[in-house]
């Protein structure tokens, strides 16, 4: 058996999580491959690392500021982690190399990465373990697309040589050097291929809170947590905002079909979240698995005479789009209507894209609706129960919450509404009430 261990920034944001973190290694030696991510906030208002990096960064690069000077916090902490562990490690010589690519502008992804390298530079040095620079084993391509193939193929053989390890989260190098990171939260990503990798028993994701909940914590007080959930119900749910793990980190385990186990770093005892190849119906406690949203969408709304029955009028707007680069989220269709939801950064970042669709599409009426938000109620129970729809609606209407979109998935594992996103964390609030505290 072999595990593959990833810890989050709180996780590792001082050296009393360290210790922690430590503990939990060396107490299960299956536990053989560990992924920092950089460390975290160590209470409410303080800033993580990575933010850190990335501000500095910019003073120095962009801004001529003083290398020194901008870095000395940043090493600050690293040093009193390094102090408080009472390890003989000097990072200075990282921190000189740092400051120095930093005035040669190396890139703010090779700032940013910089959180994670020190900080697994540290934890091997604590745990006595191998560090394994992610630069020589994670690759992107030159167009900076990640390079599943020859990772997989460069960890298996880099880590075959070595019975432990730590492989810094959240970044790998270009096939010239350059440092490239994953979206921010990656290292949840890092800790998924380092399991494909190595073909591991079980991944298992370790961070500040016991598992997955219902919903999000920050929302809903107190909400109960997953006991298992399927990769695709929680690759819905993360898609939507539940950013407990990052949206794209079940993808290298699930072809490999590695479990993940969610678990809280300041709790191990708990038994945290599983994350499944699949679950018997009914194995469910609740006919709905979560309850997740996101803000800032934007509907273009179209209405056409006919529109149903013209051929080739959806093609017309799908090319469009493809030419313009632009993603949608959902294009609900009505018989002479259809909405193109979008993200609203990504609409402006095209602002002839409307007067392009009355080019291709000549709709009768077209407007945009801004501050959109997307609900989603995800759940593997939903197929085979009835009145899942009415209960979300029963929900909203009771709240006085105005549905403006409905998208049911075409695998009945998702309902998904739009709403105005002044009511955002009240509809979350109220579908919570009504399938979790009502079904007790
Ligand atoms: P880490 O630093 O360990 O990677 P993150 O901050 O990325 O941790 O993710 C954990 C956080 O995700 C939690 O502290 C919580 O605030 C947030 N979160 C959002 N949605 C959920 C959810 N549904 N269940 C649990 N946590 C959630
Ligand atoms: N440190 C990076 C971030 O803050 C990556 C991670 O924590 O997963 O986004
Ligand atoms: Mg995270």
């Amino acid at each position: 058996m072999s595990k593959v261990v990833k810890f989050g920034g709180s996780s590792l944001a001082d050296a009393n999580q360290f210790r922690k973190v430590a503990d939990i290694i060396r107490s299960d030696k299956e536990r053989r491959y560990v992924v920092p991510s950089a460390p975290g906030k160590r209470y409410k208002d303080d800033i993580k690392v990575t933010d850190m990096l990335y501000a500095c960064y910019d003073a120095v690069a962009n801004e001529g500021k003083n290398a020194y000077n901008q870095f000395a916090p940043i090493s600050e902490r690293f040093n009193g982690i390094i102090a408080d562990l009472g390890l003989t490690l000097s990072l200075d010589d990282e921190y000189e190399k740092i400051i120095d690519n930093f005035r040669k502008k190396a890139g703010k992804d090779y700032a940013a990465s910089r959180g994670e390298c020190l900080n697994g530079i540290i934890l091997a040095n604590y745990l006595g373990y191998e560090f394994i620079d992610a630069a020589k084993a994670i690759f992107f391509t030159s167009k900076g697309e990640f390079d599943a193939e020859l990772t997989d193929a460069s960890l298996a053989s880099i880590l075959e040589g070595y019975p432990n390890a730590v492989i810094p989260g959240f970044y790998g190098a270009r096939p010239d050097g350059t440092i490239k990171t994953f979206s921010r939260g990656g290292s949840d990503f890092t800790g998924s291929v380092v399991a494909r990798a190595i073909k591991a028993d079980l991944y298992e994701n370790w961070t500040d809170v016991p598992g997955v909940a219902l919903a999000d914590p920050r929302i809903v007080e107190n909400p109960k947590f997953i006991d298992v959930i399927t990769y695709r119900e929680l690759r819905e749910l993360s898609y939507m905002g539940f950013s407990v793990l990052h949206q794209d980190a079940i993808f290298p385990v699930r072809t490999a079909q590695i479990p993940i186990n969610i678990k809280n770093t300041n709790d191990p005892a708990a038994k945290g979240t599983m994350i499944v190849p699949s679950a018997p119906e009914g194995s469910n406690e609740h006919i709905i698995t979560g309850i997740a949203g996101k803000k800032h969408f934007s509907a273009v709304c179209l209405e056409k005479d006919e529109m149903n029955s013209e051929i080739g009028f959806l093609r017309r707007i799908l090319t469009l789009m493809d030419n313009e680069g632009i993603c949608f989220e959902h294009i609900p269709t009505g018989i002479d209507t259809m909405n193109i939801v979008v993200n609203s950064d990504e609409l402006a970042e095209h602002p002839n894209f409307v007067e392009r669709v009355k080019q291709v599409a000549n709709p009768n009426h077209i407007e945009v609706e801004n501050d959109l938000a997307l609900i989603a109620v995800v759940g593997r129970g939903m197929k085979s129960k009835k009145g899942t729809a009415t209960r979300i609606f029963a929900a909203l209407s009771h709240a006085n919450i105005n549905i403006k979109m409905i998208d049911q998935g075409s695998s009945e594992l998702n309902i998904i509404v739009g709403i105005h996103e002044a009511d955002f964390e009240k509809a979350i609030k109220v579908i919570y009430d009504m399938f979790i505290l009502s079904e007790g």
